[in-house]
């Protein structure tokens, strides 16, 4: 196996916003605790790195001075951040961790220590650079992107971001950036929170080109995953040859998912993580793995470790709880039509082969 890093630091349990929200931070140690139920520490290439706080710097490489100081302000009076995001001096300490943890694995990555390493609690994509929402506080996953860019030389930055929702905050901040190519695939939009993330955003200036959203319809199944991995996220890796690839998101693309409607299986969320693997190898590059996200009590860290086995090779441990309720059978052919809407979109910057033409042939 590849060296392989996990950065964990128990204070990520403090990134719990309380019994009337969705986000609690109990997933996390159930996440080390199947990990080392599982063996994954005690194999040789592993190693448990516990991470320092991101400081006002850190945070400063993709959010203004005025914000930070306002989630500060916030906190210490126990406000909201956003409707959805009440704010504590604990949840700022522990993002404070989760930002750290996303600066560090990026570094073992960059600095070739490890082939791939894991932030866990990261993947907080709504975050913008003036702005939090939905539990998002401060954007690890930007953060990381832009170390790379600002601190460890990189000009090829992709981030696949394969979270039921949109990263809408990860979106605005890289929007104008050809740096940092940012796919998503996520449930369509018109459907779901934060209700952006539309085939036809695509950047604008010099990122024109660089932001590729992938809205899946409602009920999407491991297959159309699949399809996307396959005709989207692969071909863009050997066009784009990143020099790392970040990829975050959790377990929400699963057909339990509370919050979300997409179908995939635990067996879905592994072909991600082997899809990650497989064009890290191809194009030689480092993967970072910032992962959280995932609304189906109790077993959120079955998902997470899903993408995990994927990634590093190893056959999923445990079955589904409850068959698959998804029904529509036609999200296949809309997810081809979504692939061909991509391909026109981006045409004068990828080649995405359209289905259209393969049927032609
Ligand atoms: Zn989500």
């Amino acid at each position: 196996m590849d060296k392989f890093a996990v950065v964990y630091h128990e204070g990520i349990a403090e990134y719990d916003f309380g019994e009337e929200y969705s986000l609690r931070g109990d997933r996390f140690p159930r996440y080390l605790k199947l990990l080392q139920s599982e063996g994954i520490l005690a194999r040789p290439d592993v190693s448990l790195l516990t991470p320092q706080p991101a400081d006002d710097s850190d945070l400063a490489l993709v959010h203004t001075s005025q914000y930070i100081e306002r989630v500060n302000e916030i906190a210490e009076r126990r406000g909201l951040l956003s409707d959805d995001t009440p704010l504590t001096p604990s949840i700022v300490k522990a993002v404070r961790l989760i930002v750290g943890a996303a600066l560090m694995a990026g570094e073992q990555v960059a600095e070739k220590r490890v082939k791939m390493a894991q932030g866990v609690g990261g993947g907080l994509h709504h975050a913008g650079r003036d702005y939090g929402e939905a539990w998002c506080v401060f954007n690890d996953v930007a953060v990381c992107a832009r170390a790379m860019t600002e601190r460890h030389g990189m000009s090829r930055v992709l981030i696949l971001d394969t979270d039921a929702h949109a990263g809408n905050g990860t979106m605005d901040i890289f929007y104008t950036d050809p740096k940092v190519l940012y796919l998503t695939v996520h449930q369509d939009p018109n459907t779901i929170y934060p209700y952006t993330g539309f085939v036809d955003q695509i950047g604008e200036g010099e990122g024109e080109g660089y932001t590729i959203n992938v809205p899946l319809p409602k009920e999407a199944d491991d297959r159309c995953m699949g399809l996307v991995l396959e005709r989207v996220f692969r071909p863009i890796v050997r066009q784009f040859r990143p020099q790392v690839i970040i990829r975050n998101g959790g377990a929400d693309p699963h057909y339990q998912d509370e919050l979300a409607e997409l179908g995939l299986s635990y067996q879905g969320l592994w072909s991600i993580g082997r899809a990650v693997s497989e064009a890290a190898n191809e194009v030689g590059c480092g993967v970072v793995d910032l992962l959280c996200g995932g609304y189906n009590p109790g077993y959120e860290e079955k998902g997470l470790y899903a993408l995990l086995c994927g990634e590093l090779d190893l056959a999923l441990p445990f079955h589904e709880d409850s068959p698959n309720p998804a029904r529509d059978t036609s999200v296949f052919s809309q997810t081809e039509a979504v692939i061909d809407g991509l391909s026109e979109a981006l045409k004068g910057y990828w080649k995405i082969e359209k289905f259209e033409e393969t049927r032609k042939d």
